[in-house]
């Protein structure tokens, strides 16, 4: 069976195992039924997710162009920090901008490899937590914007890790820390303004299992652009990642935006 379509990161559900949809024309593959199936992925060119024009793809599906004029891609995604709608000043598009900003929002610790901080939308939760492929994790704040949330994460960070190793992810080797002991030794160190948001009576530690029948040993990063064309049997999903047997990863996220064929023999 051979499907069609421009990648877009996989869609997840958390169930006993997470469950990973792929949209394809007219169509969308289930990962999970795929397992221990030979893939072959091959690129056709690109499709900025923006414009919908064939133009090499900069960052997260964009164009060069879109990347930067679009209000969904400001400074503040990635530094919740400096968002600024709840003082009504715009960046680039204001309505946006409260939209997405002034909804409440989560700083909680993941453990995808060592334990990290984040920041995501509540709405988010867990769909974060599984693109990071995290095994387990817990919420620490619930507050009512992005800037709150923000630079709580900033005041921890200086405690705890905001990165991780992707590559450790993949391999399955993940330290044993106790996130709510870990959350308690935090709980002190929260900026003032946000210390009324402590979810004081929310301890519960989510637990997120992955569809993996073998890990990667060495990882081999497929590069689909130079390759071109890569087939290999699926050994499992984790995080935006599909595993294959001859330990090639192919981060589905970060093909956002290619124009691919997917082959199932
Ligand atoms: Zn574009």
């Amino acid at each position: 069976m051979q499907y069609q379509t421009v990648l877009k990161k996989m869609k997840t559900e958390l169930n006993d195992e997470v469950q990973y949809y792929l949209d394809v024309e007219n169509d969308f593959l289930i990962f999970n039924q795929l397992l221990d199936k030979e893939l072959e992925i091959s690129f056709e060119g690109y499709q900025c997710l923006n414009c919908g024009e064939e133009k090499k793809i900069f960052r997260q599906g964009f164009c060069y162009e879109c990347f930067y004029k679009s209000a969904a891609v400001g400074d503040w995604i990635m530094k919740p920090e400096l968002s600024t709608a709840h003082e009504e000043i715009e960046d680039r598009d204001l309505d946006f901008e409260k939209k997405v900003q002034l909804q409440p929002h989560v700083v909680y610790l993941a453990l995808s490899s060592n334990v990290k901080v984040g920041v995501t939308r509540k709405s988010q939760i867990p769909t974060r937590w599984i693109d990071q492929g995290a095994s387990k994790a817990i919420e620490i704040v619930e507050v009512p914007n992005r800037y709150l949330a923000g630079i709580t994460e900033v005041a921890l960070k200086d405690y705890v890790s905001d990165k991780t190793s992707w590559q450790k992810m993949l391999k399955n080797e993940i330290s044993d820390a106790d996130l709510i002991e870990e959350r308690e030794k935090l709980k002190a160190y929260i900026p003032e303004e946000a210390q009324e948001y402590f979810l004081a009576n929310n301890g519960k530690i989510t637990e997120i299992n992955y569809p993996v029948l073998q890990y990667p040993t060495k990882i081999k990063t497929l590069n689909l652009e130079k390759a071109h064309v890569y087939s290999g049997k699926l050994k499992g999903v984790k995080g935006q990642y599909l595993l294959f047997e001859d330990n090639t990863v192919f981060n589905v996220r970060n093909n956002e935006g290619y124009r691919v064929i997917i082959t199932v023999k």
